[in-house]
């Protein structure tokens, strides 16, 4: 056996992972993720759809960088939730704690005649969460049909459009679909980055045969991002011959990517293969879809009421990407759980700021942030800029002080003289001892926040 069939963990990742994230990070959100790698996928398996867009939104790049350095640059990241039976398709041996030590050895199981990616598909990503609207109706419909009667009808569906929109989540319910309502079919998904790394694995092990025979005997294939194969002839042969045997049998293959064929730099003669079937187009959601989404990923996985404001607020800015506008209110939720704070429209105003592009909204001036910053903490503003250190006003100065550093440009010295004449070294000793304090004081924190919600939508 040339490389290792079996689900492997790796307890150097686990550390790497944890000196990243810091031991608060790795409490609250890593000590209930277990990790797998099969083959060059690394599958981490989270407690659930919110835990794991949480990872995503606020851990992707330290993970990407840990996996690659740990794995190599080409690991490819999926995510699981925990113990869903239909996650996976055969009983694969139990990942370990992300915390854990590895065992002595992996357990021994009998994969040698599985597929070395065995179908998953998450459980969030079916037909009933998929929320319909002029932007993705084409795409949704053709998705059920196809899923009604795999090979009959548009083969292949092709499914277009830019990042965030849908297609992996329509690809994934296909899946969930057709192996509900034809459980003895074969039903394949896969990313064309694992397409690629399995014939590169079948060349340089010479057994193409298997590759070969493996892909013409799935009845549904579901082919997702294959932009992916741009510039890769090799691979792009191998994808036309697949193509060629399973049309012919008349096998299913639906296939995603981020524009229509006519922009995909391949041959001529795949390009137009691709267009035998449907060409299906997903747009950015109009403004009542993206509420929709909202609206449902609020009553499904918020743990407290999400207020119709602030969903709206959320949908008006976050436009032309589901994914980032799921995670903008996963954002808003934990943020507001975390600091113990009502969701309000204010906090999701502070809490987005990098991104909304909002030309409306100017930053607070110096004397705005001082003028706030006195009448929440009950000082005149006269004794903010004054001399005296009685607490709490010296830290309510350091505050302000603070703020001006965080939310505009002014330059230290200048941060000083809107504090009455301070010099630079006092304002920079002011801004440390706030920062500092940030790391272990949440209300200081969420006072802070408050602070800045307001002078934001001034
Ligand atoms: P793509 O593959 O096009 O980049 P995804 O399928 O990964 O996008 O979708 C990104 C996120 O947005 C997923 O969490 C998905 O469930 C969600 N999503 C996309 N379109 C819809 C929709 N119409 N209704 C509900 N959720 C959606
Ligand atoms: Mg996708």
């Amino acid at each position: 056996m040339s490389k290792p069939e079996l689900a492997q963990h790796d307890p150097d990742f686990s550390s790497a992972l944890r000196t990243r994230v810091g031991p608060e990070g790795w409490k609250k959100w890593f000590t209930s993720v277990r990790h797998e790698v099969v083959e060059e996928t690394l599958y981490l398996v989270a407690p659930s759809d919110f835990h794991i867009r949480w990872l995503r939104t606020n851990y992707q790049t330290t993970i990407d960088e840990v996996a690659a350095a740990t794995f190599g640059p080409q690991t490819v990241i999926e995510y699981l939730i925990t113990d869903r039976p239909d996650v996976t398709e055969e009983p694969s041996p139990a990942p370990d704690r992300l915390g854990d030590r590895a065992p002595e050895e992996a357990p021994a199981t009998n994969r040698n005649q599985a597929p070395a990616h065995p179908p998953k598909f998450l459980s969030k990503y079916v037909f009933d969460t998929f929320v319909a609207g002029q932007s993705n109706q084409l795409a949704l419909a053709a998705a059920k049909r196809v899923s009604e009667g795999p090979g009959q009808n548009y083969n292949p569906l092709f499914i277009y459009g830019g990042a965030g929109l849908g297609k992996t989540h329509l690809l994934h319910a296909i899946g969930h679909y057709t192996r509900t309502h034809l459980p003895t079919a074969t039903v394949r998904y896969m990313t064309s980055e694992n397409f690629f790394n399995e014939f590169v694995d079948g060349i340089r092990t010479r057994r193409m045969d298997s590759f070969k025979h493996r892909y013409r005997t799935i009845d549904v294939l579901l082919l997702d991002d294959i932009q992916f194969f741009e510039g890769k002839e090799q691979v792009l042969e191998e994808v036309f011959h697949t193509f060629n045997t399973l049309h012919e049998l008349g096998h299913q293959m639906v296939l995603s990517c981020d524009r229509p064929p006519k922009d995909l730099g391949i041959a001529d003669r795949l390009r137009s293969r691709f267009q035998w079937g449907l060409l299906a187009d997903i747009g950015p959601p109009d403004l009542e879809t993206r509420l929709a989404i909202l609206r449902r990923n609020a009553t499904d996985y918020a743990s407290t009421p999400v207020p119709d404001e602030v969903l709206e607020f959320i949908a008006r800015h976050v436009t032309d990407n589901i994914r980032e506008l799921e995670g903008a209110l996963t954002r808003v939720t934990a943020c507001a759980a975390l600091t113990d704070q009502k969701i309000s429209v204010e906090l999701a105003r502070s809490e987005l700021r990098g991104l909304i592009p909002d030309p409306a909204t100017t930053p607070p001036s110096g004397p705005e942030i001082l003028e706030v910053t006195a009448a929440t903490y009950g000082h005149d503003l006269a004794d903010l800029q004054g001399p005296s250190r009685v607490q709490p006003l010296a830290t309510h100065r350091q505050i302000a002080m603070y703020l001006c550093r965080e939310l505009t440009d002014l330059s230290l010295p200048k941060i000083g003289k809107v504090l009455g004449g301070r010099d630079h070294t006092t304002v920079m000793h002011g801004i440390n001892k706030i920062k500092k304090l940030l790391t272990k004081d949440p209300e200081l924190a969420r006072q802070i926040s408050h602070l800045s919600g307001i002078l934001w939508k001034r």
